[in-house]
């Protein structure tokens, strides 16, 4: 049996032909169930409730299903986006898709980081992007808006600028209504360009009641 008939990991739902929205070309996103973080304002909650229905895949039943975009991915330069939840909690998973998949496909991780540092370094040669979910880097925001510690976020982000394509990271700084101000983002943009981050994305979060969403 192959190593890809083995792993499993909880797909909730995946989106294709996506334009620009998770990377270059056309993409389809893929969510996985499970988030170590419980951000106040989540635009995906059902990534984590418990009564979420969601499948069971292995990576080559994933790769049927997406490979009938092959030939949007490859006349766009785009591919595979994973989200979620909490995509590097399934590492294996990810690695064993990389292998079976065309090299052609951009493999794109949006991630909050905050995970054990094997998770990420496990998948640094079977992703071309990261995509990362700062919050806040004051940790008593981050901890106020997410329920969690944001050390392991920052350390992982550092170890990460040291070894990845740094034009290959881009780190999302949000303001967050309530929790965070214009001052708190621009500190939070200072400490990253320190850290080595280069593509910073800088906006506002929508109030996920006033969102589409685009998995109904
Ligand atoms: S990291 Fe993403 S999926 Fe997890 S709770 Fe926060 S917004 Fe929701």
């Amino acid at each position: 049996m192959e190593k890809s008939d083995i792993i499993t990991a909880p797909i909730v739902t995946y989106a294709r032909h996506r334009i620009q929205s998770d990377g270059d070309g056309v993409t389809t996103l893929v969510c996985f169930h499970g988030c170590p973080l419980r951000c106040k304002m989540c635009i995906n909650p059902f990534s984590y409730e418990s009564d979420t229905k969601y499948t069971q895949m292995t990576p080559s039943m994933l790769y049927e299903k997406l490979k009938i975009d092959n030939l949007y991915f490859l006349a766009t330069g785009g591919g595979v986006t994973f989200g979620g939840g909490e995509p590097l909690l399934y590492p294996g998973f990810i690695m064993e898709f990389r292998n079976i998949c065309p090299k052609e496909w951009r493999i794109g991780i949006e991630t909050s980081l905050n995970v054990p540092w094997k998770n990420v370094e496990k998948v640094i040669d079977s992703t071309d992007f990261f995509v990362i979910d700062t919050k806040d880097t004051d940790p008593d925001i981050y901890k106020a808006y997410t329920g969690k510690d944001n050390t392991q976020m920052l350390d992982n982000l550092k170890k990460l600028v040291g070894i990845f394509p740094i034009d290959s990271i881009t780190a999302r700084v949000p303001l967050i209504t309530n929790y965070n101000t214009k001052e708190d983002n621009e500190r939070s943009i200072e400490l990253l360009k320190n850290i080595g981050v280069k593509k910073i994305d800088s906006f506002k979060y929508i109030d996920p009641k006033n969102r589409l969403n685009l998995f109904k």
